[in-house]
Order: structure tokens, then sequence, then C-alpha cells
């Protein structure tokens, strides 16, 4: 089944509600956006040759012409490449050249980008400005008749995330892993009703984007705000004016959030259903500071870019009953296996731990990817024995919450933000002056953990932070820049040479004590 049915449903069942709205101005209702979508599937398969299965790719921040874009591209039997529009030039071109895209989108801000980065992706046959003229022929066309048959596991999505061992990895997702995930969200998180809204206030090209799903299904609005991304008054705004509004963002967003709240004279948040967050730990300090703040109106989930926004979850109702005992564990943990998704903590030899033990997070059910996009060997890795392996540690407890415990891939997480420290290592340790490097995340109140570089220079070498930093933001993206430089004489090492980066992390955790008992 093509996921294009959800759309396709919904122009008969919803067909005069609300379907994509900027900031407060409805742009189109269910009908108006399938016939959009149609539209631009007929022009990609007939002005522009492409073929079931083709990739295209979307390199914009939020925007309501993302939407029809995207489920276009679903309804023409093509698979959608969502760019994290924050990406470096260079790092565009990859995912471009990689996913073998032959068509993109880019908003207008980043066309620039986009052109530099084609520059080393040649099979790139077509740019298409959003909301530009050739957009714009596109939906002057007539619509597809309906919507591609495709297969459960055809291509949908090509979800790249960052690569541990410097490259990124497409994570295939399939038309039945988002049907999968989309009814996940239903059973485990919340029901969406219909004439409701999400806001999109965390970028559509990850988690918030396949939040799509259930709100289309349910006729619900996709909201987009105007600045088209995250500001705390704007999303206070939006959730006055819309009905049942819910909303996934990324702890950090929803720290801001309460921060701006509080400062408020009447924050209204009775439109407000729910803030489903993910994509990084919560304290339970701040956990509990929204509940005073936004009502009992949070959910959670865990997921990967490899099995989406699923693999366990902590529905509103366990956020409500704040005099439970466990109150304070639960809000702790990730949830429960979402129903979709068997979940396992395991050992290094695969073999599945009693409660209480930390080990492995695995995953295997409907929603976790075919593979890896052209990597046989890291498929292969990552889905041994037919379980997704997560990279994570975590621990079950007697009553079936699983808390995460680690990051195993030494992740750092920067206001919901992935940022892999070897792919900053890599760029620092080109630098001629650099000897070596560590890069570690350091605790940051606002965005949860900062980049923070552990730099060994070149003998009779004097390293310039500025220098650095020039050098780091012409290759990657800015948001992995490290805002801080150690420059140290060594850097500490276990007996078989392998930096210990839990000493580099201890060593920021004490100076911030240090200085926090000063200040
Ligand atoms: P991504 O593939 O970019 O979605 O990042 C997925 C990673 O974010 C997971 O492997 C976890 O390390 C982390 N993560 C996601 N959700 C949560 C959560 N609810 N609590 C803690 N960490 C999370």
């Amino acid at each position: 089944m093509n996921i294009y049915h959800l759309l396709a449903r919904a122009s008969t069942v919803h067909r005069d509600r609300p379907a994509v709205a900027l900031g407060k101005t409805v742009l189109h209702d269910f009908a108006a956006l399938d016939a959009r979508a149609r539209a631009i599937a007929a022009g990609l398969l007939s002005s522009h040759g492409l073929a079931r299965g083709d990739r295209v790719a979307i390199v914009a921040a939020n925007t309501p012409a993302y939407v029809e874009t995207v489920w276009g591209i679903w309804a023409a039997g093509l698979a959608a490449v969502p760019v994290n529009a924050k990406l470096h030039p260079k790092e565009i071109a990859y995912i471009l050249d990689h996913s073998g895209a032959r068509v993109v989108f880019a908003s207008p801000d980043k066309a620039d980008a986009v052109a530099e980065a084609r520059t080393h992706a040649p099979g790139v046959e077509t740019a298409i400005t959003l909301d530009g003229p050739d957009h714009d022929a596109l939906l002057a066309g007539t619509p597809l008749a309906s919507h591609a048959e495709m297969a459960r596991d055809d291509l949908a999505w090509l979800f790249y995330t960052s690569g541990t061992t410097g490259r990124p990895k497409g994570a295939m997702i399939t038309h039945d892993n988002l049907l999968a995930t989309t009814t996940s969200y239903f059973l485990d998180i919340d029901q969406v009703p219909p004439g409701g809204a999400i806001v999109h206030a965390a970028p559509m090209s990850h988690g918030s984007g396949l939040y799509m799903f259930p709100n289309v299904a349910m006729g619900a609005a996709q909201v987009i705000p105007e600045s088209g991304g995250f500001d705390a008054l704007e999303i206070m705004d939006l959730i006055a004016h819309w009905p049942e509004v819910s909303m996934f963002a990324a702890p950090t967003m929803i720290n801001r959030l309460v921060a701006k709240a509080r400062e408020a004279a009447a924050p209204d948040f009775s439109n407000l259903r729910v803030i489903v967050y993910g994509g990084a730990p919560m304290h339970v300090a701040d956990v509990e500071r929204a509940l005073d703040v936004l009502g009992p109106r949070l959910a959670q989930l865990y997921g990967q870019g490899e099995s989406p926004m699923c693999i366990t979850g902590l529905s509103r109702a366990y956020y409500v009953d704040r005099t439970h005992p466990r109150f304070r564990d639960r809000i702790a943990s990730a949830g429960f296996p979402q129903s979709v998704v068997e979940v396992r903590v395991v050992d290094e030899n695969d073999t599945p731990l009693p409660p209480g033990q930390e080990g492995e997070i695995v995953a295997r059910g409907n929603p976790v990817m075919k593979g890896y996009w052209k990597n046989p060997e890291a498929t292969a890795e990552t889905l041994r024995g037919g379980w997704l392996h997560t990279g994570d540690v975590g621990v079950f407890d007697e009553d079936g919450f699983l808390t995460l415990k680690d990051r195993s891939k030494d992740v750092i997480i920067s206001g919901g933000t992935n940022i892999y420290p070897r792919e900053v290592e890599e760029v620092l340790l080109r630098h001629p002056g650099v000897l070596e490097c560590s890069v570690v995340g350091a605790p940051h109140a606002d965005w949860g953990e900062e980049v923070v570089a552990f730099v060994v220079a070149q003998p009779g070498v004097t390293l310039d932070e500025a220098d650095l930093d020039a050098f780091v933001t012409a290759e990657i993206a800015r948001f992995k820049r490290p805002k801080r430089y150690r420059f140290i004489a060594d850097l500490p090492k276990s007996n078989y040479g392998k930096i210990l980066k839990r000493e580099l992390r201890d060593l920021l955790a004490a100076e911030a004590k240090d200085a926090a008992n000063a200040g």
C-alpha cells in the first residue's frame, strides 16, 4: 500500500477541513492538498521523466510547499529524500550524490547552497525552487488520476542519519514502515481529533515530518509557523489560535517554551492537546516544570531514523498522575515498547538480559527500516539476527519501563540534534597544525550539551581558535562546530591507545562545577 492512501482517504472523509496553514492563515483544505500533490506527481513523471522508485530530494526549512511536494513525491511512486536544511553544501552534495536523486526541490533561501552542492552531485538533473515558476508550472498541470500502486516494502523515505564513521547513512524507510509508525502513534502516544492541528515547530525533514501521517489521516491541519522554525512566542500564539493542537518538540524547545510562558502575563495553553518530545533525554526537573506550566500535556517517544519515532513511548496518561509513587521513575524512562515493535535489552552476544541489567537496546517489527541505502555491510551489522541494534544502552525495570542509560555511540545531542564527534574530529584532523583531537559534549543549561574540542597541536605549532573555527565551518554545518576549544599537551588514553572520552567529559563537568561554586 502506498502511504499516500492516507491523504487520498482524507480528501474525501475530511474534504473541507483545513489541511495546510501558514501561521493562522488556511491555505488549502484536504481536497485541494490532494489535488495539488497529484498535480506535482503528474509533472514529476511527465515533464521531468522520473520513474517509480527514483529519488527526489527536498532541501528546505519548514514551509507550506514542503507538504504538497512530499505528498506529490509519494503520489508519483517516488522516494523522498528529506535533507536537513542546515547542512553545509558539501554535506548536501554527499546526500544528493549518494541517494542518486534526479530532482531536488529547494526553498528560495537554499537555492545557492543547492547550486553549490550540485557541482559535486552531477546526477541531479533538475533543481526546482519551492514556490518558484517551475513549482507553479507543476501545479498548473493536470493532476494524476490516482496515486501510484506501491508494494509494502517499496522505498518511501530515505532518511540520512549522521554517520558515526564519518559518512551519513541512508535509512531506507518503506511505505509499510510509515504505516506502522503511524498506527503506533494512535495506539501508544495519543489520539488525533479530526479538525485539530499539528504545529510544525521542529524540522519536517526529521521527526515533525513523520507526524504529518497521523494528522493527515485524521484530518488535522498541518500548521507551519511563519518563522519556519521554533520561536517560542509565535508557538504560544499559534497554540492559542488553533484547536486541539499537538506538536513534536525536542526537550530544548519545551524548556524554551516554558521559560517564555513563565514571563508572559497570562499564557493560554487551553488549546494545547499534547507536546510529544523525543530525540534526547529530558531531565525530570524540566519535565516537572513543563507540567506545572503547560498542564498534563506531554507525551514521549524514543525512536531513531532506523525505526522512525517508534521504539518505545510514554503516553499522556503517565504524565497526569503525579501522585503515583513511581511517577519520577516513570518520566525519567522512555516508556514501554510501542505496540508494533518488540524491544529487548541484550548483552554483547545478543542474549536478552533480565530487568535491572543494562545492555544494548535492540528492536524488531514493522517500523524497522529495510536497511541502509547502498551499504550492505552497515545493514548486515546493524540488522544482525533480524534485530535493529540501536547503539543505545538501556535497562528495563520490573514494570516494563525502559530507561536509556548512555549513548554508546558517543553522540552529542545539542538542542535535540545529533552531532557525531567523529565527523568533527575528522575535519579538525585535516588541519595541518592539529596532531590529535577528541570532541565531546559538555553539559549546557539551554542546549543539553555543547560541542567541545580537545586539541593537541603539532610540535612547535601554536594553534589559534579563530583559525580552527574558520577551518571547520568551511567543511561542515555551523551547528556542529565546537563552541569551545581546549588546547592540551596529551589526550588521556587507555592501554590500547583508545582515547578516554569519559575522562575528558569528567574534566569538563568538574570545571563547570568549580565555576558554578565560584560564581
Ligand atoms: P535520530 O536518528 O536523529 O532520530 O536520533 C536517534 C537517537 O536519539 C536515539 O538513538 C537516542 O540516542 C536518542 N533519543 C531519541 N529519543 C530519545 C528519548 N526519548 N530519550 C533519550 N534519547 C532519545
